[in-house]
């Protein structure tokens, strides 16, 4: 018997193990339930920082099969302070953290955590096609797991997604299925297709398998910063799924005597032009009002997210909050990361900066408190975004000559002197 099983969020029936996301009594979502008691004798955080330095060191609390061997290193990226961040943005230096799934592997993006727990349920339930509907990162690593596992991958987009997330979802070898139409229209293409197709869709009919993968992120953030949590997290929100896992995660390790109990703050972010959980969130409301989306963070351009109604739970019962921000905020905050972390990041690490920004200026974050930032994905993917924000100058000859005449223009331009 595993010990975990698939039941349901609002009704609270089991449905054991299987590939599903919806429960057929109420049609409410399903979630991974754990047997807790079952998981603590064989968990420590002395077992924990034994294993692989990857997110496979916290198995036991993933919904795994029986002797499951992963087949890539995922995730375990960098916690790392920001002190040049803190002093530009007003916080202090020492309690100022960004994890960083720009650089998590194999594909750049926390999205490989999800990719690879739902692909192990993939296999244990025998589909041969994995799928996604995608904004562009889940594209991206649900086509690189595939290949590496051995499954074929039929990967479903809006057409306006940019070019490097096309390629780099076509570089696999994957199927990709451009539709003319939201992300939304695209989600409720691939929902009717899981009906019909013996496929395994990671955010469809896998999708409370797939979510699981999320609570890693949560879990390295608490060990990172020597097994404790944070008072505040900034995440941005698509779906709305990975802030809720982060929350679960840190309520796990709580229960499981891992961490000291501590009232951890959530904070979501969004861009102003797809706001749904924040705009509900500032208004008060407990459900979701679907927006059509106009931003360049595609990435998290969902206008009706799945979990967004638990990703308002998750923030207002925590006395955190939700912010927005432009478009040209989301850009100045990538340059602004950038230039003091130095940390490319995409469009939605953007949002999150660019959100956690407003929050502290508005006093929702204390800039006394410890604060971590998820930055979740890569700046090189999304390099549509910074397009006219540099120049390239002409080139100079291979000279010395030349290059010191380059330098004297350079340094002889005058500064310019505010008036
Ligand atoms: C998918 C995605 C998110 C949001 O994830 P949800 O769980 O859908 O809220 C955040 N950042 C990036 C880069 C993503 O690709
Ligand atoms: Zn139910």
């Amino acid at each position: 018997m595993p010990h975990y099983e698939l039941r349901c969020r609002e009704c609270n029936k089991a449905w054991g193990n299987r590939p599903s996301s919806i429960c057929e009594e109420c049609f409410s979502p399903l979630e991974v339930y754990y047997d807790y008691e079952a998981i603590r004798p064989r968990i420590s955080r002395e077992k924990i920082s034994a294993g692989p330095a990857s997110m496979w060191r916290y198995s036991e609390l993933l919904p795994l099969p029986e002797n499951y061997q992963p087949s890539l290193p995922v995730g375990f990226t960098p916690l790392v302070n920001a002190p040049h961040l803190a002093k530009q943005i007003g916080t202090n230096p020492n309690n100022l953290y960004l994890k960083n799934d720009a650089v998590c592997l194999p594909t750049l993006s926390f999205k490989d955590r999800v990719v690879a727990v739902a692909l192990a349920q993939a296999k244990a339930f025998g589909f041969e096609i994995v799928s996604c509907s995608s904004t562009g990162n889940l594209a991206n690593a649900t086509a690189a797991h595939a290949a590496r596992n051995g499954f074929k991958a039929w990967i479903f987009i809006p057409a306006d997604l940019e070019a490097a997330k096309i390629l780099g979802t076509q570089v696999f070898g994957a199927k990709l299925v451009r539709i003319s139409g939201s992300y939304d229209q695209v989600n409720r293409l691939c929902s009717q297709i899981a009906d019909e197709h013996h496929w395994g869709f990671v955010n469809v009919n896998l999708r409370p398998y797939y979510a699981e993968g999320s609570k890693t992120h949560g879990y390295e953030i608490a060990e990172q910063l020597g097994w404790r949590l944070p008072d505040n997290v900034v995440v941005p929100m698509a779906g709305g799924s990975l802030i809720t896992k982060i929350k679960k995660a840190f309520d796990e390790l709580v229960l499981l005597g891992l961490v000291e109990p501590k009232k951890v703050k959530f904070f979501g972010a969004q861009a102003t032009g797809c706001s749904p959980i924040s705009t509900a969130v500032k208004a008060g409301n407990t459900d979701i009002e679907p927006q059509r989306p106009s931003t360049i963070a595609r990435s998290l351009a969902i206008g009706n997210p799945a979990d967004g109604h638990y990703a308002i739970k998750t923030i207002t019962k925590s006395g955190g909050w939700s912010e927005d921000v432009s478009d040209a905020e989301v850009v100045e905050s990538m340059q602004l990361l950038a230039e003091t972390e130095g940390i490319f990041t995409e469009t939605a690490g953007g949002v999150t900066l660019g959100c956690a920004r407003k929050l502290l200026k508005s006093g929702r974050i204390s800039p006394e408190e410890t604060t971590v930032l998820s930055i979740t994905g890569n700046g090189l993917k999304t390099t549509d975004a910074l397009a006219d924000k540099y120049e390239v100058e002409e080139p100079i000859a291979p000279r010395f000559a030349e290059f010191e005449a380059y330098l004297q223009k350079t340094l002889d331009v005058p500064e310019v002197v505010e008036a």
